[in-house]
């Protein structure tokens, strides 16, 4: 009799701990960057909160893995960062902008013919909470899914803002064209230790910044593109996944850490 209550005991523990991990909150880990015009980091919790299933800041936090995500491009930068994941046998995910794809399509012909996922950050990354009407759709993402359409043969499900800013009804008007709005749980802030350190002391701080704050289910923010020079984020990208593989982690695609379809056809 003492067997099956400690059983039943235990049941409902399991049960309650379940529940608890599933309610838990996504939220970013990685510190507010003071006077840059960043989105509120609460602002990023509220609208994950609100939009469950459309609008992610991380995955599932019950396993190790973890999903990188690189912005802004395609660039001159982007073979010599597919090199290091092809080293490190990683796939990542590339949130492109439709402007550059159509001047280096080769550039994210690669990238998806080496297993990485592709999303779309909008044409040439305005602030497009600052866009009224349907202008985001028509005049951002929809002549991005276009460019996806003419070069790969295929539109992604996935979307991710430039700066992370959008308006609520712009995400039920992602989420009404059948995508998913992806934002991030770890930035590797390499846009601003790079703007404000020589290169060398730039990777140091982006490689100690994800490995500090890396947590299962997370999803890592960091740029194939944009500023003076993206090698310090590539030499940091060649370490932290050292490191972090060394702690027992594991690297998937965003669409595997949610477990959704990454195209629309
Ligand atoms: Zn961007």
């Amino acid at each position: 009799m003492k067997g099956l209550k400690s059983l039943w005991l235990a049941a409902v523990l399991a049960l309650l701990a379940g529940f608890l991990h599933a309610a838990e909150p996504q939220k970013v880990r990685t510190p507010f960057i003071d006077n840059w015009g960043q989105i509120p980091l609460e602002e990023l919790a509220r609208q994950a909160a609100t939009f469950p299933g459309v609008f992610y800041l991380q995955g599932n936090e019950s396993q190790k893995v973890i999903a990188l995500t690189f912005d802004d491009g395609p660039s001159q930068f982007t073979p010599a960062l597919l090199d290091v994941l092809k080293k490190h046998q990683v796939k990542a995910t590339f949130f492109v902008l439709g402007k550059s794809m159509e001047q280096s399509p080769e550039l994210v012909k690669r990238a998806h013919a080496e297993g990485h996922t592709l999303g779309n950050h909008s044409w040439d990354h305005p602030n497009l909470s600052e866009m009224s009407g349907e202008a985001y759709w028509t005049k951002q993402l929809q002549p991005t899914q276009d460019m996806f359409q003419k070069v790969l043969g295929f539109k992604p499900s996935l979307m991710r803002p430039p700066y992370g800013f959008l308006t609520d009804a712009q995400i039920k008007g992602i989420d009404g064209h059948g995508m998913k709005a992806i934002l991030w749980s770890v930035a590797s802030d390499d846009w601003y230790l790079t703007h404000t350190m020589q290169n060398a002391a730039a990777a140091d701080a982006i490689a100690g910044q994800v490995v500090k704050y890396a947590h299962p289910g997370a999803i890592v923010l960091a740029h194939d593109a944009g500023g003076r020079t993206r090698q310090p984020t590539i030499e940091a990208t060649d370490r932290y996944i050292a490191e972090l593989k060394k702690q027992g982690y594991r690297f998937v695609t965003v669409d595997q850490l949610l477990g959704v379809k990454p195209t629309l056809n």
